[in-house]
């Protein structure tokens, strides 16, 4: 009785496994194999011993407390739930010394944020060291500037009408920055998948990391990159492959 079980046991569970295996297979030739895709710089990486990372405002105005909510939770939902990156719970007014990340808001200048953890570097990008050649990397905060309207700034005119939309949107797309990610659309890639993008949006000024790393297949519906349109409508998202790249630099635990 019992060997019989045993052995229906394990016929039983061979069946379900060779089910199993062949629904995979069946699924894994008919799923796009979409990894991490990414461009990131190397150096501007949070180490899990920075977090939960700091996050503040520049002088906020009462005028912009509902578009400082609304990136709060977008950058909890589309960020922080998807991985391991982490930062402080509720954001308060920068203090003058106060390191992470410093958000400026600026209804006239376009929205920008450093790549990354930043640090004192000489000329050549080379890091400077607290005392001459020894003791700890000098670390700067990472500023960001965001325009909550962005509906009447020239060159989002797509944002019009949807102002709330753009706000979340850039908002995600500026914090990928902040964490390592550069703009996907300045991959070498892009002069061959998207050509005429490529070439109208390669400004020379575009930042291309300290240690830039390619990661994964080119992607063009990223949110880092230029030639997907982000303000298309619609709620902000990550692309598989940004989504797959931030869990795998910022895993959870
Ligand atoms: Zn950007």
């Amino acid at each position: 009785m019992r060997r019989s079980s045993l052995k229906l046991g394990v016929r039983a569970a061979l069946t379900t496994a060779y089910a199993y295996f062949g629904l995979l297979s069946a699924f894994a030739q008919q799923a796009p194999r979409i990894g991490p895709e990414a461009y990131l710089d190397q150096e501007g990486y949070w180490p899990p011993t920075s977090r939960p990372v700091r996050v503040c405002w520049n002088s906020p105005e009462p005028r912009h407390e509902a578009q400082r909510r609304m990136v709060r939770s977008a950058v909890k939902e589309h960020i922080e739930n998807q991985s391991g990156v982490e930062f402080n719970t509720s954001w308060p007014a920068c203090g003058e010394s106060d390191l992470g990340i410093r958000i400026a808001v600026s209804d006239h200048t376009w929205p920008v944020s450093h790549v990354g953890r930043q640090f004192a570097r000489d000329p050549d990008g080379r890091l400077l060291r607290r005392f001459g050649h020894f003791g700890d990397y000098q670390e700067l905060p990472t500023q960001m500037t965001l325009n909550f309207q962005l509906d009447e700034f020239a060159g989002f005119e797509s944002c019009r009408g949807r102002n709330d939309e753009c706000i979340a949107v850039v908002a995600i797309h500026e914090f990928l920055h902040s964490l390592g990610f550069l703009h996907e659309h300045i991959r070498q890639e892009a002069a061959s998948r998207q050509p005429r993008c490529a070439q109208a949006l390669h400004p020379p000024q575009d930042f291309h990391g300290f240690r830039p790393l390619r990661v994964g297949d080119y992607d063009e519906s990223s949110i880092m990159n230029y030639c997907n349109n982000i303000y298309r409508g619609g709620a902000p998202r990550l692309s598989v492959g940004d989504l797959a790249a931030l869990q795998l630099w910022y895993p959870r635990n």
